[in-house]
């Protein structure tokens, strides 16, 4: 997706040779009108999959899947990194590691939201090592839910999540695919996987 990687060129900063910072569009402030195009995005690409449920994690995956929530008109649920007080029983939870803050968060959904008759897309920011789409995986494996596919705003092609999850026979959509951010660069891998 073109407007995502010129805006990935522009504004996005290179951390490490395995980081890269969004903070001005994604990650903490958010920019609507490309957010509103990666949610069109995303809608076309899985216009014909009968998508009941789109599922996501906060906080970061919520925009993007809002969005496309928005153009598909299905309900939009996302994973809770915490129990929340009136969020204590009657959940699907997993653990997920995650490599970039070195913790292990237990995420949960109300199993009045995810239902064996649903057809679930998950949405999230980045894909790295897959650990967080596993755990929305495992979530809706618990529900008896079918899944319609991945749908990634920025994947990151150099790390093992996108493999991982496509060798399970998973579709995983990315708009934006790197493929290395050695030297301070951001190169992107040609064409967006589809499988
Ligand atoms: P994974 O579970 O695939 O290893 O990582 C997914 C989560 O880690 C994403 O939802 C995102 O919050 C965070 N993450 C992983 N790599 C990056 C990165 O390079 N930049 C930013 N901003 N977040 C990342």
């Amino acid at each position: 997706m073109q407007m995502l990687k010129d805006k990935i060129i522009k504004e996005g900063q290179v951390l490490s040779e395995s980081v890269l910072k969004v903070d001005s569009f994604l990650n903490h402030q958010i920019d609507p009108p490309l957010m509103q195009a990666v949610g069109k995005e995303f809608a076309e690409r899985f216009k014909e999959a009968g998508i009941t449920k789109i599922l996501s994690i906060e906080s970061s995956g919520i925009a993007p899947a809002m969005m496309a929530g928005l153009v598909l008109e299905v309900p939009v649920i996302f994973a809770r990194k915490r129990k929340s007080l009136t969020l204590v029983d009657h959940l699907y939870t997993a653990s997920v590691y995650s490599f970039t803050k070195n913790e292990t968060n237990d995420i949960s959904v109300s199993k009045d939201f995810l239902k064996q008759e649903d057809t679930v897309l998950i949405i999230d920011d980045f894909l790295a090592n897959g650990q967080a789409v596993l755990g929305l995986l495992d979530i809706i494996k618990q529900a008896d839910a079918n899944l319609a596919g991945v749908g990634i705003v920025i994947e990151k092609g150099f790390q093992k999540g996108g493999q991982l999850i496509r060798e399970q026979g998973i579709r995983v959509e990315s708009l934006a695919n790197i493929a290395s951010l050695k030297n301070g660069q951001v190169e992107f891998v040609e064409e967006a996987r589809t499988e």
